[in-house]
């Protein structure tokens, strides 16, 4: 361990200044990150009245000596950089030397560590003297914000506040499985990991094991590792998505729109997924003395860090295993209990954690149809158990894939309409048209204007039927001139993927459905049809097993 030092003038200078202590998650994300900068093992959080009250917490890292105590609660005092080079490549998640100082000034302080202890309030000594002989450090900061009434007035509800403590612990915690953290709030256990070093295990604690057990791992890819939820499982908000460098959260728009970019056509609108991402870089690589409160980062080369994230997940993603059907299961032994779909798959998360088995082949050979039934769906016996598949969105997904092709490869394969379509269309839709021809062309769209608000349309793509050509390019100029960003012409391939499909209702011959059967299976990202609907329900023969009772 180095000693800690005031930073010489031009070093302090360089440092982007500004308040870092904001709400109690703040104190609680300064105090663990200490606790991590020390290489703790341990980090045990407690939280009272939201914060306000009292935060205290303990760590066995390396410590502060006992007469470098009191200089720990100067302003630009650390062991952790020294001069303005060191600030090109940081490698701590600290460097401020400001945090201690910061959290002093609007508190009650008690720090105990390497046999002394030191009072502080509002900034000023109290007490100073021996202390307990620990490892490590405990800290206990009381009465925040108290001789600072405006920034209390700013606090949200406790619930509020405790949910922000819990989001800065959970996302420290993911990050360093090999860590055991512990967080209670008023005495009740809101967050407790292992400290195993298994991040899926770490994923189980926070997320619950039936989320971690349906989470892919991002393996053998440069420069990222985590976690990823696969298309079926998903949550209506962004909360449970981590992004971080060198083990650091960061906020950062652009990582989270690669990491949602590549869930288009896998989850449906308003849905986001459970990720974990970490970004291990060379720290000369990545700017972290951007923000005061270090929560964004800058790269030096952004697009490929950018491309190296997509790589991943798209990679990750590809193991993605269709929905199943879970029966729900009576407990053997004549308990009356109806178990929970998650109790059901996982007894326990340590003997769920050795099933989990990666199982992208997991419908590789072939599915039998034996019908259709209901308004449109198709019957079928595959190696896992019954499946159940929407005719329309398994056709849809065969057909955008193809149509992606298409268009990638810049050859359209289309068919002349005898009689060309006029349809009317609105300026934005008709610049569109214009905008993108080149693109439409290579899905099998041939448009003419046709007038100042209308447009023939010559031919449509080879699988679409005449009749839905004019539905098929409103919708589709639509979502080019709703979306201008990158995914804007894959909407349109789903627009007319979508209006090319069989229809949920359409009676399909024995042949059609195997045919349907096989090009799904052959295709790629086949579990959600290009709105992240699902294609396919598999009823497993060990749920069908479970539920007959022929397992005892
Ligand atoms: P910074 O983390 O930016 O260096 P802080 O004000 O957070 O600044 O901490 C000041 C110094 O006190 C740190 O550089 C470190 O040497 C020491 N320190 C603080 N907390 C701990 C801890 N939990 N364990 C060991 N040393 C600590
Ligand atoms: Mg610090």
């Amino acid at each position: 361990m180095t000693a800690i030092h005031r930073l010489s003038q031009d070093v302090a200078d360089a440092i982007a200044a500004g308040e870092v202590i904001e709400r109690p998650a703040s104190v609680v994300k300064e105090l663990v990150e200490n606790a991590l900068d020390a290489d703790a093992r341990r980090i045990t959080v407690d939280v009272r009245g939201a914060g306000r009250t009292s935060i205290r917490v303990s760590d066995d890292g390396h410590g502060i000596a006992a007469d470098e105590l009191q200089l720990a609660f100067t302003r630009h005092a650390t062991s952790k950089v020294a001069s303005l080079a060191d600030l090109q490549a940081i490698s701590s998640l600290g460097f401020r030397g400001e945090a201690l100082a910061s959290i002093a000034a609007v508190a009650d302080v008690e720090c105990a560590s390497g046999g002394a202890r030191i009072h502080l309030r509002a900034g000023e000594l109290v007490d100073e003297g021996a202390g307990p002989l620990l490892p490590g450090v405990v800290i206990e900061v009381r009465d925040l914000f108290a001789n600072v009434p405006a920034r209390l007035k700013f606090l949200k509800s406790d619930a509020t506040e405790v949910a922000a403590i819990r989001d800065v612990v959970s996302s420290l915690a993911l990050l360093h499985p090999h860590v055991r953290f512990q967080l209670t709030v008023d005495g009740r256990t809101s967050v407790a990991t292992t400290g195993d070093g298994d991040r899926r295990r770490a994923s189980a604690a926070l997320h619950g094991a039936a989320v971690a057990t349906e989470m892919l791992e991002i393996v053998g890819m440069p420069l990222v590792t985590g976690l990823v939820s696969q298309p079926r499982v998903s949550r209506g908000s962004r909360d449970w998505i981590v992004l971080a460098v060198n083990r650091r959260p960061i906020a950062s728009r652009s990582l989270l729109y690669a990491l949602e970019e590549c869930y288009q056509g896998r989850l449906e609108r308003g849905r986001h997924p459970v990720a974990v991402i970490d970004i291990g870089i060379d720290p000369e690589l990545v700017d972290v003395n951007v923000h005061p409160a270090k929560r964004e980062v800058r790269f030096r080369e952004e697009s490929t860090v950018f491309a190296a994230v997509q790589r991943a997940v798209r990679a990750a993603l590809g193991g993605s295993e269709p929905f199943f059907y879970r029966a729900p299961a009576y407990a053997p032994a004549g308990d009356h209990v109806l178990t929970t779909v998650a109790a059901v798959r996982e007894p326990s998360v340590a003997f769920a954690l050795e099933e989990i088995v990666p199982a992208p082949a997991a419908i590789a050979t072939k599915l039998r149809p034996l019908g259709q039934v209901g308004p449109g769906y198709i019957v079928a016996e595959g190696p896992d158990g019954l499946v159940l598949v929407d005719q329309h969105a398994a056709h849809e997904r065969i057909l955008f894939n193809r149509l992606l092709a298409r268009l990638h490869e810049g050859r359209g394969m289309s068919q002349q309409l005898l009689i060309p379509a006029a349809v009317d269309v609105e300026p934005a839709l008709m610049a569109a048209a214009i905008d993108n021809r080149a693109e439409l062309s290579a899905l099998g769209l041939e448009l003419e204007e046709f007038g100042p608000r209308s447009l023939r349309v010559t031919a449509v793509p080879a699988e679409m039927p005449a009749s839905r050509a004019t539905k098929a390019v409103q919708e589709s100029l639509a979502a080019l001139a709703e979306s201008r960003s990158d995914g804007a012409i894959e909407k349109a391939a789903a627009a007319l993927a979508c209006h090319s499909a069989v229809r949920f209702g359409d009676l399909l011959e024995m042949a059609e459905q195997r045919r349907l059967l096989d090009d799904l299976e052959a295709a790629e990202d086949s579990v959600t049809c290009p709105h992240g609907r699902p294609t396919r329900l598999v009823v497993e023969w060990q749920d069908l097993v479970r539920h007959f009772r022929r397992n005892y």
